[in-house]
């Protein structure tokens, strides 16, 4: 049985519930794809792929000439990192409805594969509707193209996820 499998079936969550989980599964890079792309607050690395860590450079760069300073606040994520997020958010006493609107399962979250970012500007909250309103958003969404990214989850996407404006894929 898969993880995410598993932690479904552990959920009690009954086997219509993939059937209707519209996010389509992503499959985990491996260990050997990734390497450091920045560094968190706590000097922890944030992962992604080569590909993406080359198309961050030279996107990141061309965003600072243009007088826009964007930085990553996540990359790579497990599948058994995800578990973990959902398995302290049940502890807190959240539904699993509730989970759901802001975190993907495990096994289809596009940070599995080391070619999304959560993307900030220094002064605005992170992981929040208020990066829309940034300088740095509108330089991404003119400029992310040219350099393979693009936002996954516009507002009313068919994923039925959450408007995140900061979550960008890299697809060259
Ligand atoms: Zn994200």
């Amino acid at each position: 049985m898969s993880a995410s499998a598993t932690l479904i079936a552990s959920l009690g969550l009954g086997e219509n519930f993939l059937a209707h989980y519209r996010p389509p599964p992503q499959n985990e890079a491996a260990e050997h794809e990734l390497q450091p792309i920045a560094y968190a607050d706590t000097l922890k690395p944030i992962l992604a792929t080569a590909t993406t860590t080359t198309c961050w450079k030279k996107m990141s760069s061309a965003a600072a000439q243009d007088g826009i300073s964007l930085h990553v606040i996540s990359g790579f994520r497990s599948i058994e990192y995800q578990i973990d997020i959902i398995q302290r958010k049940l502890n807190a006493g959240q539904d699993m409805n509730q989970i759901l609107e802001i975190s993907a399962l495990p096994g289809f979250s596009e940070h599995h594969t080391g070619r999304a970012l959560d993307l900030g500007q220094t002064g605005t909250p992170p992981l929040t509707e208020e990066f829309e309103q940034t300088n740095a958003f509108n330089w991404l969404q003119s400029h992310a193209r040219e350099f393979s990214f693009s936002m996954s989850y516009p507002r009313g996407n068919q994923h039925g996820i959450a408007f995140e404006p900061w979550h960008w894929l890299c697809s060259p």
